[in-house]
């Protein structure tokens, strides 16, 4: 089954089951500013789980375009290292607004997955919250899944918004990709391996929290579930990697005929097919590369993408070429995509002409730093140095350390900005001074539950 015909399947089942199918929101949340982007099918309808607005159905559907790059979710460092991880991919879910709980959502994941799917249920595995004997039982006794393919587990399975507010526990169903992949099931030391890939998480919302700690039940529990199309693409079509489904496949050959590298299983290929996809849709709803907020991100993701193209030997622009081939992929199910084509061709080139200026120079500089580094740490200053003058932003020059078994030290970059901005005030000129350079300090300006990019946040992007 094409990941085409999957969304379709997916929304149809859950439409024949009363739900009203809603199309995407945009990546940029407009209904929640603390948000960096979306990042799950809920957030458009975070004000109807908490009661603050109403909508003239009770259950919904959706496929939602999602990306996962900083902020509380943030997946870019997993990108190219593990089967199942995009910074860009859509999120399939259903939701219910106070009307059916636990038992209906096991229900229709279940019925969804080995009736309309047929998937076998040797393949599955199911968890629970340690607290959540309701759904154990549904599961166990009623769906009759065995035991021996059933899990409790505590973090991993309860779910929050904040820290008061809206929570739960959930579900999850994983798939087992068989005995030829390493890793072991979910709740054991290798779980995080690809071979038991979670697809589906069922959220149940059933309480509130409140300040003092206490879970409060909540009048009329709600159902949140995100299933992601590329992992369950993957399983219909029998592959193990997300990057192996029919829409990486084309994307991955656009990119090796633009960058002449000529196997479709190279890393740098999966970043490349995997970055235009983000940098596309982000683009395409709004956000321009730029040196601060979102538009950082954006510029952190292309640049990547473009250091990868670089490594394959294209210095040429070539990322902004990829944008007919997705189009070809994903323009039907998002018209805006075909819609915007031309400009997010024509903001993809500005940023591939500005950094191609500097990229290989920086990577000379590079090179030269590695090849006489005594240790295995690059140190802030070479950060410092790449960043300042050659435009790289410090992950891009982590990522090229990871691959090289290297580590950077984040602490000592961070010192030596915090000293160019010493300097830059002492000479009266910080507003010139950091106009046209990479500011992560701006970054800092969003706030809430999903920090944009606090100090943690971007350190964090440096570790696995
Ligand atoms: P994982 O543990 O594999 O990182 P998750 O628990 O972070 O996944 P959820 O937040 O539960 O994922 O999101 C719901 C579903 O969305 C997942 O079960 C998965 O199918 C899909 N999904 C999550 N993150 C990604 C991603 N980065 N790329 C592709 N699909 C994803
Ligand atoms: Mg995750
Ligand atoms: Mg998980
Ligand atoms: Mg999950």
């Amino acid at each position: 089954m094409k990941s085409a015909e999957l969304r379709q399947a997916f929304l149809d089942y859950f439409a024949s089951q009363g739900h009203t199918k809603v199309p995407s929101s945009s990546l940029v949340p407009h209904n929640d500013p603390t948000l960096l982007f979306t990042n799950a099918g809920m957030n458009q309808f975070k004000d109807v789980f908490l009661g603050r607005e109403s909508r003239d159905y009770t259950r919904a559907t959706s496929s939602q375009r999602c990306v996962r790059a900083g902020g509380k979710h943030n997946d870019l460092e997993n990108v190219g290292y593990t089967a199942r991880h995009h910074t860009f991919f859509e999120m399939l879910g259903n939701f219910s607004f106070g009307d059916y709980f636990k038992r209906e959502a096991i229900k229709f994941a279940w019925e969804f997955l080995t009736g309309t799917l047929g998937l076998p249920e040797e393949r599955l595995w199911v968890t629970v919250h340690i607290s959540d004997d309701e759904a154990a039982d549904i599961w166990l006794k009623e769906m009759g899944v065995s035991a021996e393919r059933f899990s409790r587990l505590d973090e991993d399975n309860f779910w929050q918004m904040g820290d008061t507010g809206p929570c739960g526990p959930c579900s999850e169903i994983f798939y087992d990709h068989g005995a030829d992949v390493p890793g072991g099931p979910p709740g054991s030391e290798n779980d995080d391996l690809d071979r038991y890939i979670e697809i589906w998480n069922l959220v149940f919302m059933q309480y509130d929290r409140q300040e003092d700690g206490e879970l409060k039940p909540l009048p009329k529990p709600s159902v949140d579930t995100g299933m992601g199309l590329e992992r369950i693409a993957a399983v219909l079509q029998g592959v193990h990697s997300n990057y192996e489904i029919d829409m990486f496949q084309a994307l991955l050959q656009a990119a090796a005929k633009a960058t002449g590298c000529n196997d479709l299983e190279e890393k740098s290929l999966r970043v490349i097919a995997d970055h235009i996809r983000s940098s596309s849709f982000l683009i395409c709803d709004g956000v321009i590369p730029s040196n601060e907020g979102r538009g950082y991100v954006l510029r952190r993701i292309i640049r990547r993408a473009l250091r990868h193209g670089h490594k394959l030997g294209q210095d040429k622009p070539f990322f902004s070429t990829l944008v007919t081939a997705l189009v070809e992929q994903m323009g039907e199910a998002y018209p805006e995509l075909a819609r915007e084509q031309a400009r997010i061709e024509k903001a993809l080139l500005a940023e591939e002409e500005q950094f191609g200026r500097t990229l290989a120079a920086g990577m000379k500089v590079l090179e030269a730093a590695i090849a006489e580094l005594q240790g295995k740490t690059l140190s802030g200053e070479v950060l410092f140095n790449l960043y300042d003058t050659h435009g790289f932003p410090p992950d891009l020059t982590a990522d090229v350390a990871r691959e090289r078994d290297l580590e950077v030290d984040m602490a000592g970059f961070e010192k030596a900005m915090e000293a160019q901005r010493e300097r830059a005030r002492g000479a009266g000129s910080f507003a010139n001074d950091y106009s046209d350079r990479l500011n992560i300090e701006a970054e800092t300006g969003f706030s809430g539950y999903e920090k944009l990019a606090d100090d943690d946040e971007i350190v964090g992007l440096y570790r696995d």
